[in-house]
């Protein structure tokens, strides 16, 4: 391993030892002539900017191997976003709502849910992260001010310090660490009875602070 870990590769390492198997993905880049969509992957039309598997990996081959990470972030993939993939370790929760999420958690946990592992996409949506489940739980829900859905098998779950192809980092608002999964089909059918945003206001407890990795 080497001495000095770049603090990408060592933050990967991290998230991989929390049970997030994880494989690089494409960063942000200022739009040129190479680079029209903003994705280093220098397709003009690149549907989804920075959020793809870098050269010819696919989400299946995300893992928590020491040794590919070491491979792949020491290497030429040293400034490669971090992706995990929905379906593969955790289900993947997606909420936008217009309430602040320190309302949201608070109405979770007045209901006996706790909202467990939330990223913070940098656009208005909220992922929570949570146990893998066989159980169907629906796909989507839609909230007066907003939706719910669970993503797909195999969507890209971008993770901190990673960007999105519109700037915004992506940050943790709880954990990963020591912070449990809670159980998918709970956490959804919760979400779904979401109430308005001026009911929400009522909930205005201290969130927890995020515990990132590093
Ligand atoms: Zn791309």
């Amino acid at each position: 391993m080497p001495n000095t870990l770049s603090p990408w590769l060592a933050t990967a390492l991290d998230l991989a030892k929390a049970g997030l198997p994880l494989v690089p993905a494409h960063y942000p880049v200022p739009p040129d002539r190479w680079h029209l969509s903003g994705c280093s992957c220098t397709r003009p039309d690149c549907p989804t900017p920075a959020a793809h598997p870098i050269r010819r990996l696919t989400v299946d081959q995300a893992t928590t191997s020491t040794k590919q990470l070491l491979r792949w972030w020491s290497g030429n993939a040293a400034d490669a976003n971090l992706a995990t993939v929905a379906d593969a370790a955790v289900e993947v929760i997606e909420l936008r709502h217009s309430s602040p999420h320190s309302e949201v958690a608070a109405w979770l946990r007045a209901n006996g849910v706790e909202p467990g592992p939330v990223l913070d996409p940098g656009d208005g949506r909220t992922q929570f992260l949570t146990s893998p489940t066989n159980v169907p739980v629906g796909w989507y829900w839609p909230l007066p001010p907003g939706w719910v859905t669970k993503l797909e098998h195999g969507s890209i779950v971008l993770l901190p310090p990673s960007h999105q192809a519109d700037g915004p980092a992506v940050e943790w608002l709880t954990g990963p660490v020591d912070v449990e999964l809670p159980d998918c089909w709970c956490l959804f059918h919760a979400l779904k009875r979401l109430p308005t945003r001026a009911a929400l206001a009522d909930y205005r407890h201290e969130e927890r602070d995020a515990r990132p990795v590093r």
